[in-house]
């Protein structure tokens, strides 16, 4: 063994078999330095005179990137507030919700039949709470089926959707915007301020910049590759008519295209 073979070899000994217990991670938004994007975040956070209330299947805090975070750190304090569970309100967050699920001034973003434009909402009636729900389609439509309450409250949608920034998970169709995203997108309409959107999400586009060039893959939406084909399953001419015709926001599209699969297999 040569003398640089020697110091090699002693360097390599001297590292620790285990990783260091904690790697350093940033006070404000609890990522490792290196991923902090808390450099992009408004400075200082925006005042808006709405309030977003976000309620968040408890599986969706270990899935996504957790956008959500970002809003709350961008707006004002108490501007965005998180409420975790299955069904709402439950037992931990009764009192607060309950008040917020009386209120006039409380919108619901969800597609349902009856939802109306977020654009139509009387601007001077405000300032509203706009409730969204945050998880996959699935968790977001079993929330709603077993949180009656949900159901009388005025329900909204967003027109207007463009393509997702949010390119590192795949989305289920165009339109479908993130947490982050959608909540901006509202904020955007309701305080008749265009530019929030992109402020906003200005934390996000950090993150996926920064994962794309240390290798996360950019997936495109099923939506996309299904109208490419280069989807997996093969789709029938009912169902790729209906893909061209889709550009509803997330909900619509899926469900129609869900129950076209359904309809095929
Ligand atoms: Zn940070």
């Amino acid at each position: 063994m040569t003398t640089t073979e020697a110091e090699a070899w002693q360097d390599l000994v001297a590292i620790s078999a285990d990783p260091p217990d904690r790697r350093d991670k940033c006070e404000q938004c609890k990522r490792p330095v290196v991923v902090c994007w808390c450099s992009e975040l408004p400075q200082p956070p925006i005042a808006v005179s709405s309030q977003i209330v976000i309620l968040q299947h408890p599986a969706e805090e270990k899935r996504s990137l957790r956008t959500a975070h970002m809003l709350q750190l961008g707006l004002e304090p108490g501007k965005c507030v998180v409420y975790k569970g299955k069904r709402f309100p439950n037992t931990k967050n009764y009192a607060e919700l309950q008040t917020i699920f009386d209120s006039p001034q409380t919108l619901l973003l969800y597609p349902s039949k009856d939802s109306v434009p977020l654009e139509q909402i009387e601007r001077s009636r405000g300032p509203y709470t706009l409730l969204l729900i945050d998880g996959t389609w699935p968790q977001a439509k079993a929330i709603y089926a077993s949180s009656p309450v949900l159901h009388r409250l005025q329900q909204v949608k967003l027109i207007a959707v463009g393509i997702s920034d949010y390119v590192i998970r795949t989305q289920p169709t165009e339109g479908c915007l993130s947490t982050l995203e959608t909540a901006a997108q509202c904020l955007a309409v309701l305080e008749s301020k265009p530019e929030l959107r992109s402020t906003l999400v200005r934390p996000l586009h950090a993150l996926c910049k920064y994962q794309l060039e240390n290798g996360a893959v950019e997936h495109q939406s099923k939506e996309f590759l299904l109208k490419n084909n280069q989807y997996p399953k093969p789709i029938g001419k009912r169902l790729s008519r209906l893909l061209n015709y889709s550009n509803t926001v997330c909900g619509g599209a899926l469900e129609l295209e869900q129950r076209a699969v359904e309809q095929q297999t």
